[in-house]
């Protein structure tokens, strides 16, 4: 099956899995992750109607900014510092914030910029070593340095990496607990604290996470196949 077909069956599945949940037809946005892809892999997905691409190094977005078609990027992985300023004026949003050190270098670069960003905060639930984010515990702590101290930050929701299982129904409690302290912010929404993204799920289990409430999942290998590494050098 090429690109397009992919991402068809996928947007099937999600609406299927959408209902079944008993949410709301369209809640879910399809985020397509085109970390190692090409500008034309990118823009054939684009064109089969891709709003959302979610790219995990910093150099990728930088390479391929302007070849591809226009589109929302997303920032997806683990952030350095000292990398912030190559893409604060390209990314809508930013999923890997998981230090105070990172945002406040995230709100400097916006100002410079005059713009605000958006962005999400990773909770690693599982609390994988191997992983980056904070845990649940953390999360409090963390979003509350960023509202007294970052004006040029909007913080709109969560994400987390659940870890892999063969079977994805066994991350679904990993999941559940990043819903619930989402849940906690979305009661107390303002504006700098507007919580509306829950970015969770992956190929191999975005089922599961839409059935535990996310409303963003981020799927590479399902539309564009299995990434090879060695050739992307
Ligand atoms: C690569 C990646 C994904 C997509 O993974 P697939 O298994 O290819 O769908 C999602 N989120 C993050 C943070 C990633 O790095």
């Amino acid at each position: 099956m090429g690109i397009r077909e992919n991402i068809q069956e996928i947007n099937k599945n999600k609406e299927a899995v959408t209902l079944r949940a008993g949410r709301q037809s369209g809640e879910v946005l399809l985020v397509a992750v085109t970390k190692t892809r090409t500008a034309e892999e990118i823009n054939e997905a684009i064109d089969a109607g891709i709003t959302d691409i979610g790219e995990n190094k910093v150099q990728e977005i930088m390479d391929k900014f302007d070849s591809v078609k226009p589109v929302r990027w997303h920032m997806i992985g683990h952030l350095q510092t000292n990398k912030v300023k190559y893409i604060i004026d390209k990314v809508a949003m930013i999923h890997s914030v998981d230090s105070f050190r990172l945002a406040e270098e995230i709100n400097r670069r916006a100002e410079q910029h005059n713009l605000v960003m958006d962005i999400l905060v990773q909770v690693n639930s599982a609390q994988e070593e191997s992983k980056f984010g904070i845990t649940s515990a953390e999360t409090g702590e963390l979003i509350t340095a960023i509202l007294e101290n970052c004006p040029n930050i909007r913080i709109r929701g969560l994400m987390c990496i659940a870890p892999f299982e063969d079977n994805p129904e066994d991350v679904r409690i990993y999941f559940r607990e990043v819903k619930e302290l989402f849940d906690q912010y979305v009661q107390h929404s303002h504006a700098a604290l507007d919580f509306r993204y829950l970015s969770m799920g992956m190929s191999h289990d975005y089922e599961a996470a839409i059935m535990e409430g996310s409303n963003m999942i981020r799927v590479g290998t399902a539309i564009f196949g299995e990434r090879n590494y060695q050739i992307q050098g």
